[in-house]
């Protein structure tokens, strides 16, 4: 066990919870839990905020054993709550077979970022919690729970915010092997855009611009080679290996240069072994209709003397729609507008409050692990099934042992 302070990756967030339990078995795991009054899992902590928290306390699944079961014939792979993506990937990747997409960096567990609703980028692409066809919960009894796609609850039980129980292993689907090739094109004005055409190059494309200026400093195109190379005639390509965030090594990044290589060293910008992104850093995220996607792109602009002093980046991507109740793609095929900020609240603060001022006229949902300022009982009405969600709370975890003050705001009241 582990006593406090106990902090997230970035060190913005002391958590409230005084103590970390790493349990080594599932039996040692439910004991624990049953005989827990407030208890939260904490992933690899890479979210921004108090999602995690728990009054009482948080548990993590790192001394289990770290289970990926690959079944070739069925194409799926079970995997234990506290894996990582790094080591999925490498596994699957073994077997010939490949996941549909990965996040920027592979540093973060998979059970933590399907429960936030974590996404690459790609138009066909749904988020990472789309490839889940089985959760296996421990519920606050210390029973196992385990709800698939053919249960009327799985739509509310893969982004589920930790707030149903302990995840102890899901099984995703997988899809035959792919290469991927990377390139970079550098200089985009945002006036050239055509934002359809650019997110269609690829199978997957992000935009990176630090604002200084109506321009897009990089576009990454991760074009799988068994489909044509892209003609992007609008930006030049960069001849040397670059990093997102200006004054980073490129050395931290994933192959580039229009080298092919498996999907699993392309699809993330990060490479395992080096840390992604920078470092020192606020991340906020917002999904909205990608229709909007050029007026919010135009809104944006028209704020970026105050986004640019401390913004490290910001990246575009694309989200296909996706079924789960508390995905922000939820129904909604989505553009999604990522800030990496400087590490100061008290100066990124207001700049994020006016960013959801410039975003509020496109139903923004922000992203459930970073940096928001819009009060969470607001968030109700973005979710068409809130009240379904709150339902199921309230029908798997009655006696609230896996809420928090986060989860309270965000809740329903059941009438
Ligand atoms: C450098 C960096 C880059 C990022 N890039 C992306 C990106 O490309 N795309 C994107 O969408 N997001 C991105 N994120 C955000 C990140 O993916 C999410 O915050 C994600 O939830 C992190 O997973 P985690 O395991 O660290 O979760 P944590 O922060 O540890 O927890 C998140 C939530 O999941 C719950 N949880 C975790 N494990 C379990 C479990 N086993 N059972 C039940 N509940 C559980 C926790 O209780 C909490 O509610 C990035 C974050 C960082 C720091």
């Amino acid at each position: 066990m582990t006593t406090s302070p106990i902090t997230n990756w970035a060190g913005n967030i002391t958590y409230a919870a005084k103590e970390l339990h790493r349990p080594h078995s599932q039996d040692a795991l439910r004991a624990l839990v049953a005989d827990s009054e407030k208890v939260r899992v904490l992933g690899s902590g890479h979210s921004f905020n108090t999602l995690a928290d728990s009054e009482g306390m948080l548990v993590s699944l790192s001394g289990l054993p770290p289970v990926i079961d690959v079944d070739t014939a069925a194409r799926t792979v079970r995997v234990a709550g506290g894996v990582r993506y790094a080591e999925l990937a490498r596994r699957v990747h073994e077997h010939g077979l490949a996941l549909h997409n990965m996040a920027s960096l592979p540093h973060i567990s998979v059970a933590g970022s399907v429960a936030t609703g974590t996404h690459g980028s790609g138009l066909a692409n749904g988020s990472l919690a789309s490839a889940v066809r089985e959760v296996e919960l421990v519920t606050a009894d210390g029973s196992l729970t385990v709800i698939g796609r053919d249960d009327p609850r799985f739509d509310g039980a893969v982004t589920s915010l930790g707030a149903l129980g302990v995840v102890t292993a899901l099984t995703l689907d997988l899809v035959p092997h792919f290469e991927v090739a990377q390139h970079v094109h550098l200089g985009l004005p945002l006036a050239d855009l055509d934002f359809e055409t650019v997110a269609g190059l690829a199978y997957s494309v992000s935009l990176f611009t630090d604002w200084r200026a109506p321009r897009f400093t990089q576009v990454w195109l991760k074009r799988r080679t068994d489909r044509p190379v892209p003609a992007f005639p609008r930006a030049p390509a960069a001849t040397e290996p670059v990093h997102p965030v200006p004054g980073m090594p490129a050395v931290n990044c994933t192959e580039q240069l229009g080298t092919p290589g498996p999907w699993h060293e392309r699809l993330p910008h990060f490479r395992a072994e080096f840390m992604p992104s920078s470092g020192a850093e606020l991340q906020s995220e917002y999904l909205l209709p990608r229709p909007y996607a050029m007026e919010a792109l135009r809104a944006l602009d028209g704020i970026r003397e105050r986004i640019a002093p401390v913004l490290r980046v910001c990246e575009v991507r694309t989200v296909a729609a996706d079924a789960q109740w508390l995905s922000p793609a939820y129904g909604r095929d989505s553009v999604a507008f990522h800030f990496t900020w400087i590490e100061d609240a008290a100066a990124v603060l207001p700049v994020v409050r006016l960013v959801e001022a410039a975003l509020a006229p496109f139903d923004p949902r922000p992203h459930w692990g970073k940096v928001f300022a819009v009060p969470l009982a607001d968030l109700r009405e973005r979710y068409p099934l809130a009240a379904a969600f709150s339902a199921l709370v309230a029908e798997v975890d009655p006696a609230g042992t896996f809420t928090n003050a986060f989860l309270g705001d965000f809740l329903q009241p059941l009438s």
